[in-house]
C-alpha cells in the first residue's frame, strides 16, 4: 500500500465555492441568510417565473473583485454571464446563470508554506436549492422528495486552482490558506461544515519522474479538512492500484463518503460542451472600470501574510503568529490590544496561554467571554510596572474572563500587590530560617540546591507576593551572615 508514495506522485487541482456574505441573492432582492424556515426567502425570480429578469447584486462585483485583488489575479475590463444548462430539480429556471469563457478574476496564486499555489480563475454563479429525500423507499412506497429554495440563487465565487498540489497536506494547507484570506476580506465566512465554502477535490496519479498528468477523478462532497484529506489518501491508493492491476482509471465524478471513508462512482464527467453554455441573453456583459478596480484596492484590509509578518516583526516566533492569525477573532482581539500599547510578547503568551485553555474549556470566544481589551491591558500594565507577580496575573486573568471584574480594583481588594519593601520581607526571610536550622546548616555546608527551598517558603508565606529580585538578594544576604 504505502510504497505506492514511492512509485507515484498525486496531482491535484481544487474548485472552491465561496457563499459570498451578501445580504441578498445574486439576480434577486431577497435574503440568504442561512437557517430560515424552508421556502421562505423566495421571488418570481428564483422561482423561475416567466417574464421576470434578474438583476445582478452589485455588492457580490464588488466581493467578487476584492478577492481577485487578494489572490492575485488580474480583473479583465470585461466579463460576461452565461447559462449552463443542467437537469436542476432545485432550480427552477432549468440553467444557472453562471460565467464560462469570461470571468471575472483570471490567473493569481495562493502562497502556501513551501510555494505558490497558481490560481487558474474565479467565476460568479448562483446556487442550487436544496433538495430533502425524505419518506420511506418501497418499490411503490411513500419515497418523495421536498425541496427547498432558499438557497436557489444564493451567490458564489468558484475559485479553480491549477493543478499545483502533490500531497495532501499541500491541498489542506491551499483550501486553509484561502479560506483565512476569504474571511479576513470579509467576503465569506469560511464555515465548511455548514457547507458556506466547498470544495471540489480533482486528483490524479503519474509515475514519478513522468511529465505527463493521468487522467483525474473529481471528488465531491468534502466538508471538513479531515475528510479532504482522508479522501485524497483513499482516492491515491485507488487509482494507484488500478495502475498496478494494468487498468486504467476513468474520467468521472465521484462521491466521498465520510462514514464508510470510501469515495463511489456517482456519474461520468461532462465536458463543457455538454452543459451547451451560451451567453445569458437577460444580462449584459459586465464592464468594470480600473477605478472601480482602485477604488476597492485600497480599502483591502490587511491580508493573513501580512499580519503574520507584522507579529514576527514585533517579536512573536513563527509558530505563534500562524497560531494567532489561524483564528481571525483572537487575531483581531490582539490587534486591538496591540493599538492600545500591550507588549506584543507578553500579551500573546496570556492570549494562548490561559486565555485560549479556558476558553477552549469553555467552549466559548474570546468576544463572549468577560475579558475586555481595555481591562485586560490594564492588567498587563499593573504586570510591567511591577506592581503584580507573573503568577498572580496569570490567575487574575482567569478571574476576569469569568467577572469581568476590574483589574486594578482586584489588586487593591484581595492585597495582591508585590511586596517590594525590604522591611516587610526581612522578617519573614528570618523567620524561616530559624524555623529550619538544618537546612541552613547544609546550605552552609554547600547543599546550594537548598537556595530554591528556602525562596519557595517565602512565597508560600507571602502567597507569592514577594518581589523575587529582592528576596534573592536579601536571603543571600541572610544566608551569607
Ligand atoms: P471542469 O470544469 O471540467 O471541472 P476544469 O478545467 O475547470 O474542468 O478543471 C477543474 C480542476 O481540475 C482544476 O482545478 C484543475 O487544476 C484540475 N485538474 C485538471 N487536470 C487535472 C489532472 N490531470 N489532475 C488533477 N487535477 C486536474
Ligand atoms: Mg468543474
Amino acid at each position: 500500500m504505502s510504497d505506492y508514495k514511492d512509485k507515484y506522485e498525486m496531482v491535484i487541482g481544487l474548485e472552491v465555492h465561496a457563499q459570498l456574505k451578501t445580504n441578498t441573492k445574486i439576480f434577486a432582492r431577497e435574503g440568504c441568510e442561512f437557517g430560515r424556515d424552508p421556502n421562505t426567502e423566495t421571488s418570481a425570480v428564483t422561482l423561475g417565473m416567466p417574464g421576470v429578469l434578474p438583476v445582478l447584486n452589485k455588492e457580490c462585483v464588488n466581493m467578487a473583485i476584492l478577492t481577485g485583488l487578494a489572490l492575485n489575479s488580474n480583473i479583465p475590463s470585461r466579463c460576461k454571464f452565461d447559462r449552463k444548462q443542467y437537469f436542476y430539480p432545485d432550480l427552477p429556471k432549468g440553467y444557472q446563470i453562471s460565467q464560462y469563457d469570461e470571468p471575472i478574476c483570471q490567473g493569481g496564486w495562493v502562497q502556501i508554506s513551501n510555494k505558490k499555489i497558481g490560481i487558474t480563475r474565479a467565476h460568479l454563479e448562483e446556487d442550487a436549492g436544496k433538495l430533502v429525500h425524505a419518506g420511506a423507499a418501497g418499490l411503490y412506497g411513500s419515497s418523495y422528495s421536498l425541496v427547498d429554495l432558499n438557497r436557489a440563487g444564493t451567490p458564489l465565487l468558484e475559485i479553480v486552482s491549477e493543478p499545483d498540489m502533490r500531497s495532501s497536506e499541500e491541498a489542506r494547507e491551499y483550501v486553509e490558506s484561502l479560506r483565512n484570506i476569504l474571511k479576513y476580506i470579509g467576503v465569506c465566512d469560511g464555515n465548511l461544515e455548514e457547507g458556506s465554502m466547498r470544495a471540489d477535490a480533482n486528483i490524479s496519479i503519474r509515475p514519478k519522474g513522468q511529465k505527463e498528468f493521468g487522467t483525474r477523478a473529481e471528488i465531491k462532497n468534502v466538508n471538513s479538512f479531515k475528510a479532504l484529506t482522508r479522501a485524497l489518501e483513499y482516492e491515491f491508493n485507488r487509482q494507484a492500484e488500478l495502475l498496478e492491476e494494468g487498468k486504467e482509471v476513468i474520467q468521472e465524478t465521484r462521491l466521498w463518503d465520510d462514514n464508510s471513508g470510501i469515495t463511489s462512482s456517482m456519474r461520468g464527467k461532462e465536458d463543457a460542451h455538454d452543459y451547451r453554455y451560451f451567453p445569458e441573453p437577460d444580462l449584459m456583459p459586465l464592464e468594470i472600470s480600473k477605478e472601480w478596480v482602485e477604488k476597492i484596492k485600497n480599502s483591502m484590509p490587511e491580508l493573513p501574510t501580512q499580519k503574520m509578518e507584522r507579529y514576527q516583526k514585533a517579536g512573536l516566533s513563527e509558530y505563534d503568529a500562524s497560531v494567532l492569525v489561524n483564528q481571525m477573532d483572537m487575531a483581531l482581539y490582539y490587534d486591538k490590544l496591540l493599538s492600545k500599547g500591550a507588549d506584543a510578547k507578553t500579551a500573546s503568551n496570556f492570549l494562548m496561554g490561559e486565555v485560549a485553555a479556558y476558553l477552549k474549556e469553555e467552549k466559548i470566544t474570546i468576544e463572549e467571554s468577560k475579558l475586555t481589551v481595555e481591562n485586560f491591558v490594564k492588567l498587563l500594565e499593573l504586570l510591567k510596572k511591577g506592581t503584580i507577580s507573573n503568577n498572580i496575573a496569570k490567575s487574575l486573568v482567569i478571574e476576569i474572563l469569568k467577572t469581568g471584574k476590574d483589574a486594578q480594583a482586584l489588586v487593591e481588594e484581595k492585597g495582591l500587590s508585590v511586596i517590594s519593601d525590604e522591611s516587610s520581607i526581612l522578617p519573614i526571610i528570618q523567620k524561616i530560617l530559624e524555623a529550619n536550622p538544618e537546612q541552613v546548616k547544609a546550605y552552609k555546608g554547600g547543599k546550594d540546591k537548598l537556595f530554591g527551598f528556602f525562596v519557595g517558603q517565602a512565597m508560600k508565606e507571602t502567597k507569592g507576593r514577594a518581589n523575587p529580585q529582592l528576596l534573592n538578594k536579601l536571603l543571600k544576604e541572610e544566608l551569607d551572615k
